[in-house]
């Protein structure tokens, strides 16, 4: 080494990686979560993907060099892997983008600057959300304050309560028409076509945490301008969601319960279940895992740790959001929302049940990491410990 190089900083390499690499090193590998990230990004469009019932993953759509590679990879174009929140190190690389330094070894549910149980103080909102209504309440203040022009959330189709599709939401109308929660997956992001063709600039991007830490990523990673609209990320806490063939394979041929009757449902330690007819059912988890998504099972990431405000109704209290803030940005709204009476809001630390399952939950997930994959995302994680001495297992929560 020369006088002259000891103390420069270590050149960034050349980032290379194209589709060949995602197929080989996400995709097969089962780190996949279906984010859609890669589709929406993909300047040649030559993405496809499958919403419906075992897919869930993304595919190439020009057979020229085979499924494994891309002819627009080989000419230089990397950006479907710059997009992937699941590629390389892709945990620390979000991190520097959004806070300015990696997470601490114990901090499991990622890094935050707030945390709080919140509402929303109008009535119709905080009845239409799952929880507290704090995802639609921001929504529509997001609006109403110029921050967004409309938000990628999650619909259903016409003919089907139940069945998730991502939508586009500009009015207060569409943002609750859409609130509440499905438990099977909707690639949110696939909404970005629509609100492009709709000349949608700034966008909320809503998702569980595969789906919120692309934004992230891609802007770390330089993936150009089609990270531009999203603006305003908000995170969906999340231990897994199930295959559409839940509801008649095991709702409805076991229990009788049909999809088209359901009304609500919510996971509260078992699934719970409202019918039309008024009467309501529980369902053991335990029974359900059989239809856990593939693309969740390895996932690590419970608390949505990479957007502004992650979100989730594991209080003791099934009336208030628990609400991370994580950015400066997400604070700054938090802040004029409890400021100007849009939401109520209460420190969540007073919930004892919260804390304890925001950190044992993040640690669970976290667990079902690979060891042979980047190994960011299980650093600082406990091992398990011996069934005698065990914790309590958490009651997954929703
Ligand atoms: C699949 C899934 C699993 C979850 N698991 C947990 C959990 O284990 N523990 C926990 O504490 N919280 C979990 N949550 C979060 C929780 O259910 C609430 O969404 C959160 O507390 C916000 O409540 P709210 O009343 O503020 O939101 P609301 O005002 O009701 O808004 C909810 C938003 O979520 C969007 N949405 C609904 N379903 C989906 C979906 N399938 N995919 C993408 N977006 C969707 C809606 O379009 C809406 O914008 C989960 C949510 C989902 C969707
Ligand atoms: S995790 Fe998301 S971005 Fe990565 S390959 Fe899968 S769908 Fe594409
Ligand atoms: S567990 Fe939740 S956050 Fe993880 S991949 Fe599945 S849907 Fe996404």
């Amino acid at each position: 080494m020369t006088a002259t190089d000891a103390g420069a900083p270590p050149k960034k390499q050349r980032w290379t990686a194209q589709w060949k690499e995602l197929y080989s090193e996400v995709i097969t590998t089962g780190l996949c979560t279906g984010c859609a990230g890669c589709v929406v990004t993909c300047p040649h469009d030559v993405i496809g993907y499958e919403h419906e019932e075992g897919k869930y993953i993304p595919f190439h759509l020009e057979q020229e060099l085979g499924l494994d590679n891309c002819i627009h990879g080989e000419k230089g174009c990397t950006t479907c892997t710059r997009a992937c929140p699941r590629f390389g190190a892709w945990e620390p690389s979000a991190d520097m983008h959004l806070f300015g330094r990696t997470r601490q070894p114990d901090e499991m549910a990622g890094i935050w600057r707030q945390l709080y149980l919140t509402r929303a103080s109008d009535d119709m909102v905080h009845k239409m959300g799952q929880d507290g209504g704090l995802v639609s309440a921001m929504l529509i203040w997001l609006r109403e304050h110029d921050y967004i022009d409309a938000a990628l959330v999650s619909g259903v189709e016409n003919d089907d309560a139940w069945k998730a599709k991502p939508v586009v939401v500009v009015t207060k109308e569409e943002i609750l028409a859409t609130a509440g929660s499905r438990y099977t997956y909707c690639a949110n992001p696939m909404a970005l076509p629509e609100a492009k063709e709709r000349g949608l600039d700034r966008l909320a991007l809503v998702g569980m945490g595969c789906q919120t830490s692309s934004p992230p990523t891609m802007w770390d990673r330089k993936a150009g301008k089609v990270s531009k609209p999203f603006q305003f990320n908000i995170g969906l806490l999340c231990s897994k969601t199930f295959d559409d063939a839940i509801f008649t394979e095991l709702f409805e041929a076991k229990y009788g319960l049909k999809k088209q009757d359901i009304v609500k449902m919510n996971i509260k330690g078992v699934f719970q279940i409202w019918m039309k007819d008024g009467s309501y059912h529980e369902v053991n988890l335990k029974e359900c895992h059989a239809w856990t998504r593939k693309g969740c099972t390895h996932c690590p990431d419970f608390a949505a740790e990479h957007a502004d405000v992650s979100t989730g109704g594991i209080g003791e209290d099934n009336d208030w959001t628990l609400t991370i803030v994580r950015t400066e940005l997400g604070e700054e709204v938090i802040e004029r929302m409890i400021a100007d009476g849009s939401i109520i809001a209460k420190p969540a630390q007073t919930d004892e049940t919260a804390m304890r399952l925001l950190r044992l939950l993040s640690i669970v997930s976290r667990r079902r990491w690979p060891q042979d994959a980047d190994p960011n995302p299980a650093v600082g994680v406990p091992p398990p410990k011996k069934k005698a001495a065990a914790e309590p297992a958490p009651a997954p929560a929703d």
